[in-house]
């Protein structure tokens, strides 16, 4: 069997989901276990319902109810017709009341836990993998709606929520299973779940990918397609730099990476399961049926340029702790780092002096209580909007001049550089600079490490576009010097 996700964007209209349905059909041998993300911008929508109503503006709260409630009967009434449509109503209209009478209790508590904004964000997916089952059955795809909470347990750390594999197994065998036996496409939500005891939790925003692979590994999938609206992983975030190019082939220890560090692309967590049971991830474009995608995998072919891409992580801060003279190197370290451990504190960049620590963390994971334990330690100031910039490649391990290579480019550009760290994983380099620097700062970098790299001296512009470097297609010889990309970078940086 495989497992196929399908991401906001790719089931945003009518249309969007009449595309997902072809290619569901299109894969209907491999026995495919589907799952989907909410509507483009229905999760935003939840968040900001919820907020409004804890401020106690019940009424624009319950508007906005409304105006998802028409937004899902269109599109169920575009792709199912009318008749039809009726029939699946008082299933939308039984999720809508429960919406609607839950944001009527928020704007009466004036109060949204985590719990609540699990219970709150469920309603995306539970709305559109009704619709998308309801309209394979119309075209001929043999869909079951799954209930994902009745599949996917995990504990209770509500909005973020950590799989419990060996109980998700369990219940999935015995959920999908037998659906797959008849034939059947099981089609459910992802991103939600449910603790041990049935109450609703989430993976973390954007972890529909994460379902996908929780589910491929809880179910042994043969791979896990990733459909998504790009053409795949790319060299960096198309959105951020128009010369960004597909990456044919990537290895499970750079896309993990490049998730971690940002690339939107892929939840930071979904390699995980894919990588334990060495499940093949491919991630590709649903308004393209004709992509190949890129395929992630234990290991790829080495990579012609020096990275495999370059990624920003945004919303992030700079804590500075600095200890008094005279603390002991030993205790202050020990004592911050226990801070840390209390609080959760997932850190991704460190640095160390002997009287001070810097770290970053995402700002929206850096509490108050946080900082209060440790201005206990030492003083404390935060910078905030700052990103974490990281470029990620396989073959820059042991390869001299390649930091200074990264460095000198950043200086081309201008940008002031606030940490930097390499070597934790040797695959990748990374450095924080000003959030509003980030899109000048990837636009060199990728300047000189793809595009620069990939124009063969003397050609025109038309040959220029028509060069395939990433991936398992040959450079085209004759670049500049008689050398490869790889070998003039690193002439360049020595
Ligand atoms: P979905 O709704 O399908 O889950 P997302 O919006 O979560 O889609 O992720 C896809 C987006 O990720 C792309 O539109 C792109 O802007 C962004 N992105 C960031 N970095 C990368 C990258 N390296 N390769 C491809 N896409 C990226
Ligand atoms: N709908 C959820 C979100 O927007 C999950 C996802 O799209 O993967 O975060
Ligand atoms: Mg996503």
């Amino acid at each position: 069997m495989i497992v196929m996700k399908f991401g906001g964007t790719s089931v945003e209209s009518a249309e969007a989901i009449e595309r997902v349905s072809k290619i569901v059909g299109s894969r209907i041998k491999q026995s495919p276990l589907v799952v989907v993300s909410a509507m483009a911008k229905v999760t935003d929508q939840l968040v900001a319902m919820g907020n409004t109503a804890v401020t106690g503006d019940g009424s624009e709260a319950l508007a906005s109810v409304e105006a998802l409630r028409e937004r899902h009967q269109e599109t169920a009434k575009t792709l199912l017709g009318e008749k039809r449509a009726a029939a699946l109503a008082p299933k939308l209209h039984a999720q809508f009341l429960d919406l609607e009478n839950f944001v009527r209790g928020l704007a009466a508590v004036r109060e949204l836990t985590p719990r609540g904004s699990d219970y709150l964000l469920s309603f995306g997916e539970l709305l559109s993998s009704l619709i998308v089952a309801d309209a394979f059955l119309v075209r001929g795809v043999q869909a079951a709606w799954v209930d994902s909470r009745e599949c996917l347990v995990t504990d209770t750390t509500h909005t973020r929520a950590v799989p419990l594999m060996e109980e998700t197994r369990e219940k999935s065998k015995k959920k999908i299973v037998p659906l797959l036996a008849k034939k059947r496409i099981p089609v459910m939500g992802g991103f939600i779940a449910a603790s041990a005891d049935g109450i609703p939790t989430t993976l973390g925003r954007g972890g529909s990918d994460y379902s996908a692979a929780i589910m491929g590994a809880a179910l042994n999938a043969d791979k896990i397609e990733i459909w998504t609206d790009v053409e795949g992983m790319m060299t960096t975030d198309p959105r951020l730099c128009s010369g960004a190019r597909t990456i044919k082939q990537i290895s499970f220890n750079e896309a993990a990476e490049l998730a971690y560090f940002g690339a939107k692309v892929l939840h930071p967590l979904t390699l995980l399961p894919a990588i334990h049971k060495n499940i093949p991830v491919y991630v590709l474009n649903s308004r393209n049926l004709k992509s190949t995608g890129t395929e992630i995998t234990a290991q790829s072919p080495p990579s012609r340029d020096v990275f495999r891409a370059i990624t920003a992580k945004k919303g992030v801060s700079i804590v500075n702790v600095v200890a008094s003279r005279g603390v002991g190197v030993h205790g202050f370290l020990r004592s911050v780092f226990e801070a840390m451990d209390r609080h959760a504190a997932s850190v991704d960049i460190v640095a160390i002096s002997e009287v001070s620590m810097s770290f970053t963390i995402e700002t929206k994971r850096l509490g108050e209580a946080l900082i209060r334990d440790l201005e206990q330690i030492a003083d404390v100031n935060v910078d905030n909007d700052q990103a974490v910039i990281c470029l990620v490649g396989e073959d820059i391990h042991g390869k001299p001049g390649i930091a200074a290579s990264v460095f000198n480019t950043v200086a081309e550009a201008q940008v002031n550089i606030r940490m930097i760290s390499q070597g934790a994983s040797e695959i990748n380099i990374s450095f924080v600079v000003k959030e509003d620097d980030v899109p000048r700062v990837v636009r060199h970098l990728h300047d000189h490490f793809f595009k620069a790299h990939a124009r063969p001296a003397g050609n025109s512009a038309k040959k220029k576009n028509g060069v395939r470097i990433n991936g398992t297609k040959r450079l085209r010889k004759g670049t500049e010097n008689g050398k490869s990309p790889l070998r003039r970078a690193l002439a360049a940086a020595i």
